[in-house]
């Protein structure tokens, strides 16, 4: 099969043949359709994560069954399905209990094993991470859903429990505060919308929220207070260094919610955050890492219903020597939608 391969950490990309992946037990192996590229591949590439080489990067996809390993009893070959990015073991107290996103022995495509910039992949424990897609819903957009747009839908929906009315500060607007914005006016919400990127907030406008607001080095907490009369009923920082951090908690009202998506990553040192903003205002900060299978039958009636359509944040569709070519640049990318590979291409 053709695969995007990474000989090494941060090495150019090229188009290889390489042996197709056969399913392993309790798995599958898709045939892959349409999948998306997104920061944390460019991450994977540069060796940011444990990954070891040569590599095939790749984690929101949707294709259809080609091949059932043994003791998978849920699928067939030609299901059309997809996955969330986090897959889980399928049998620890988390996975059991529908909370895949935190299995501690998670595979990830693209990531613990080779990923789906390729035309067949691999996927464990499918009777527990796969999800079918229904007839009405196109691969491209299936494939989207499976990172960004469902981590978004999980922060606002299964840890905010965000309702109709509230107001929302969305902070970064890049794929996952995209994907908040629209489904926090799905849901009814009110939304503000904070980058550094003009296009970036004139695209947030398009989707549909109500203000946006420049981190040019204003003010964000006290413009947010006054737009909302006292402040936000939920943040999210979708971006994750410091200062949005802190900028997400300060902009809530007093008993607001946190949810905290971009990863803040230690290399840094350990970020400060205003606690006593927390305690004080009993604000709630809740973290959110992804969504499970089992979560994923609401998002997906919503977007059977039309209410939410995730394809709209599709910029484009490349192939796989173009990904190739694309992916050492990925970190500079400038498009604010996503970009969708299509591997027989
Ligand atoms: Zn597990
Ligand atoms: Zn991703």
């Amino acid at each position: 099969m053709r695969a995007l391969v990474v000989a090494a950490a941060g090495s150019q990309p090229e188009v290889r043949d390489v042996p197709r992946p056969a399913a392993p037990g309790g798995g599958v192996a898709v045939r892959v359709v349409a999948t998306g590229m997104c920061r944390s591949d460019w991450h994977a590439w540069a060796g940011h994560d444990e990954v070891s080489f040569p590599h095939v990067p790749g984690h929101e996809l949707a294709g259809e069954l080609v091949e059932v390993g043994e003791g998978v009893t849920k699928w067939k070959v030609g299901d059309r399905v997809t996955v969330p990015f986090v897959c889980g073991c399928g049998h620890c107290e988390w996975c059991l209990g529908g909370n895949a996103q935190v299995c501690p022995d998670q595979e990830q495509p693209g990531f613990t094993h080779w990923g789906s910039f390729a035309e067949y992949v691999a996927l464990h424990a499918a009777d527990r991470n796969l999800v079918a897609i229904p007839e009405q819903v196109d691969f491209a957009t299936a494939a989207s859903l499976g990172c960004r747009f469902a981590t978004a839908y999980r922060a606002l929906v299964g840890r905010a429990r965000v309702t109709e009315g509230e107001w929302l500060t969305v902070i970064g607007a890049g794929g996952v505060g995209l994907s908040a914005v629209m489904i926090a006016r799905a849901l009814g919400a009110r939304v503000i919308a904070v980058d550094r990127n003009r296009e970036a907030l004139a695209v947030a406008a398009e989707l549909g929220a109500d203000h946006t607001l420049l981190a040019d080095g204003t003010d964000i907490p006290s413009a947010v207070g006054d737009l909302t009369g006292g402040g936000s009923h939920v943040a999210i920082d979708a971006v994750g260094s410091e200062q949005t951090c802190a900028d997400a908690i300060l902009s809530l009202r007093r008993r607001g919610r946190l949810v905290q998506v971009g990863l803040l990553p230690p290399i840094g040192g350990h970020p400060r955050v205003p606690m006593s903003r927390v305690i004080g205002w009993e604000l709630d900060v809740l973290g959110s890492h992804g969504m499970a299978a089992t979560d994923y039958p609401g998002m997906i009636a919503l977007i059977e219903a039309g209410s939410l359509q995730p394809q709209r944040l599709i910029e484009r569709t490349i192939g796989l020597g173009e990904a190739a070519e694309l992916l050492p640049r990925f970190d500079q990318a400038t498009v604010a939608g996503m970009t969708m590979i299509d591997p027989t291409r």
